[in-house]
């Protein structure tokens, strides 16, 4: 059996592991540490089900999409909420509702207790702020989708969020549940999802360094202000440290997954009944709202998606907008993939990590950076 011929058409979503009727499907990291299905031909009876189970096409259920998403503005009144939250802490707030005023469960992208970047479910709102914030990382999704088919099964109210290929594949894994009214999908706005490799290289690198465990990782501190992009980690020594050199290789695209360049999410069609992203240019767009504390931009796609805003607003800060002055470029198209990707591998592979965060960061200070720009003007970087 075969379920895609190229990398760049699988997301690495996990579906057709869970669909699988034989347990014959592993999710195991390629070379650059992206999870892909790996099938044991031996239990494999080629029924077919992985493949017809994939979202990674075009073809996702769009019936239940409003003709026009809902858009809003968003900030939480709860300035502690929102501090936690990436943007405005539009997400808190639903999962709030559903854990609170539902008894139901959420699941998302959290950390582990070894600060790898997992899916999990949480059943009380107390836990809440292990989901908060993004992690520029892919998370494994582990068992998430059988879990929350089996809470949907056992009637919970039930959130699942993630990126927008995640929540295509547990859309197209649960079929027609989908339908249920106890079932909130919330999705991103993704800009592109780097390797395990990179963050967890990272870390190992720091803690050598340092010789000391990191104990908290933050992919974006707020405590900069919503609009700075500075990542920030604490050590078992008591030290915490604002830094910049893991956002600058993300942003550089050279360790994204494949599919992230053909992502076929990048629209206003989502899989999705509510999408966040980061409200920027809000300034522009409605007086005196931003605070550079964190506004969401949050689009209700469904018919649930807009109930579920109608239970959650008086929690919220909201202003009515459209949807082209929400409009931005992932919304539009998809993240080109960098020109250095090949050379950054083959470095990576030759040389290791620090060679790369030397070569490729302000890591390698100012003679790498001059380095750099001449061979950019030599037309060879
Ligand atoms: C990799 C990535 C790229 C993004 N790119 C953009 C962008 O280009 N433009 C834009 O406007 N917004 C982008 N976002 C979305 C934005 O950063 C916020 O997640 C969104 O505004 C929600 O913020 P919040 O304050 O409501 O809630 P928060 O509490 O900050 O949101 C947490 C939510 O994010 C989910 N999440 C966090 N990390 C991951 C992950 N690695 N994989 C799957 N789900 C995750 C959690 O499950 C939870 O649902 C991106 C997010 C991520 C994770
Ligand atoms: S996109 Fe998802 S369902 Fe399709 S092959 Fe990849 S992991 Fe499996
Ligand atoms: S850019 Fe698309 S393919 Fe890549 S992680 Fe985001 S939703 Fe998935």
């Amino acid at each position: 059996m075969r379920i895609f011929n190229k990398a760049e058409e699988c997301s690495g979503c996990s579906a057709c592991q869970g669909v699988c009727p034989k347990e014959a499907i592993a999710m195991k990291p390629d070379e650059r540490g992206f999870l892909y299905p790996v099938i044991d031909e031996e239990k494999c009876v080629d029924c077919g089900k992985c493949k017809s189970v994939c979202e990674f096409n075009d073809n996702y259920d769009k019936s239940s999409l409003l003709e026009k998403p809902k858009v809003y503005a968003v900030k939480h009144k709860d300035n502690s909420v929102r501090a936690k939250s990436r943007s405005g802490g539009m997400f808190a707030a639903c999962a709030d509702y559903i854990l609170n005023s539902k008894n139901g469960v959420v699941y998302g992208c959290g950390f582990d207790e070894s600060l790898d970047v997992v899916h999990m479910r949480i059943d009380s709102y107390e836990d809440i702020k292990s989901l908060q914030g993004s992690k520029y990382v892919q998370s494994d999704m582990g068992d998430c989708f059988k879990m929350a088919k089996k809470d949907l099964d056992d009637g919970k109210y039930v959130v699942f969020s993630g990126t927008p290929c995640q929540t295509a594949g547990f859309r197209s894994y649960i079929g027609d549940y989908i339908y249920k009214d106890n079932l909130i999908v919330c999705d991103l706005i993704c800009h592109s999802i780097p390797t395990p490799k990179l963050y967890k290289d990272y870390r190992d690198f720091i803690e050598n360094k340092y010789n000391s465990r990191i104990i908290r990782f933050d992919f974006r501190d707020k405590s900069c202000g919503w609009n700075s992009h500075m990542e920030s980690y604490e050590l078992e020594n008591g030290e915490k440290i604002i830094s910049k050199y893991y956002t600058e290789l993300y942003h550089m695209g050279t360790a994204i997954r494949p599919s992230c360049s053909v992502c076929k999410f990048t629209n206003t069609k989502r899989p999705s009944d509510i999408t966040l992203g980061d409200f920027w240019g809000i300034d522009k767009v409605v007086e005196n709202f931003d605070d550079n504390r964190g506004v969401s931009s949050v689009m209700l796609n469904t018919q649930k998606g807009v109930d579920l805003f109608d239970k959650i607003k008086d929690d919220l800060y909201f202003e009515e907008v459209s949807l082209d002055q929400a409009m931005q470029p992932r919304l539009k198209s998809s993240t080109d993939m960098s020109t250095q990707m090949d050379r950054f591998w083959r470095d990576y592979q030759n040389h290791g990590f620090e060679y790369i965060l030397k070569q490729y960061t302000g890591y390698g200070g100012y003679k790498t950076k001059i380095k750099r720009k001449i061979l950019k003007r030599l037309g060879r970087w």
